[in-house]
């Protein structure tokens, strides 16, 4: 499966050893066969800066009028559901750092159907250092690590410190957990250089309340970044929807 990408780059499902897609089983060469490619990354309507769904001919959501995010676009494979939930909670918790690059893949195609100017370089959510730890692995990294290596663009690691977890956040207000974060990120000591003035893009694996990522994208761009997107798999449809697990 190919697509011409609008950037100059052809967005390649990976060649790998044939084997079973990652949803039906089916024989591929792909990790995720062509059929379920398109199914479950259907084209959706969306707010243009959190991704939320909206009703057709809607750009912008309410939400994101009376409050914009420190993020300009939002770009996500899909709503956070069947199967993109099961990927991604094999791709965290499996240790199979290797699903980065169907994951990757996937982003990358619904990236290049859609208008925005491709970003310079990729930065990830961090997880803080005792998540790092649990977990072994940061899944947001391997995630910008493989968007790089697929776009041909830069990816760092530690642009973004992440100092705290703020605590569970479910039932708190916005404000309340925009406050809970305050302090959670800074750009990291010898790093401005790769953020001044540059557009880049934010990596995480899913956005449910979208509190971490307007704080890291504030962070950058008080740091000096000249335009910051967000690039995430999968988008939680509604505040109502079960919380993705952190
Ligand atoms: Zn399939
Ligand atoms: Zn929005």
């Amino acid at each position: 499966m190919q697509e011409a990408g609008r950037w100059g780059f052809a967005v390649r499902w990976r060649a790998r050893l044939p084997g079973g897609c990652e949803v039906c089983g089916t024989w591929t060469q792909a990790g995720l066969c062509g059929p379920c490619g398109t199914r479950f990354a259907p084209r959706v309507d969306r707010c243009r800066r959190c991704a939320l769904p909206l009703p057709e001919g809607l750009q912008t959501c309410t939400e994101c009028l009376q409050e914009p995010p420190a993020f300009e676009r939002s770009l996500c494979v899909a709503d956070y559901g069947f199967p993109w939930q099961r990927l991604i909670a094999r791709f965290k918790y499996g240790r199979t750092p290797e699903l980065a690059a169907l994951l990757a893949t996937a982003l990358l195609a619904a990236a290049a159907r859609d208008d925005a100017p491709p970003p310079e370089a990729f930065v990830a959510l961090p997880l803080s250092p005792r998540r790092l730890a649990e977990r072994g692995y940061d899944q947001a990294w391997e995630l910008a690590r493989a968007l790089g290596r697929e776009a041909g663009l830069p990816a760092h690691a530690r642009v973004l410190e992440r100092r705290f977890d703020a605590p569970a956040q479910a039932r708190s207000s916005r404000a309340q957990r925009m406050r809970n974060l305050q302090g959670a990120f800074a750009v990291a000591a010898g790093e401005r250089l790769r953020v001044e003035g540059r557009h880049l893009a934010l990596v995480d694996d899913v956005m449910t309340t979208g509190a971490s990522a307007r704080e890291a994208a504030r962070v950058l761009r008080e740091a000096g970044a000249a335009r910051v997107d967000l690039w995430i798999v999968a988008r939680t449809p509604a505040p109502a929807a079960p919380a993705a697990p952190a």
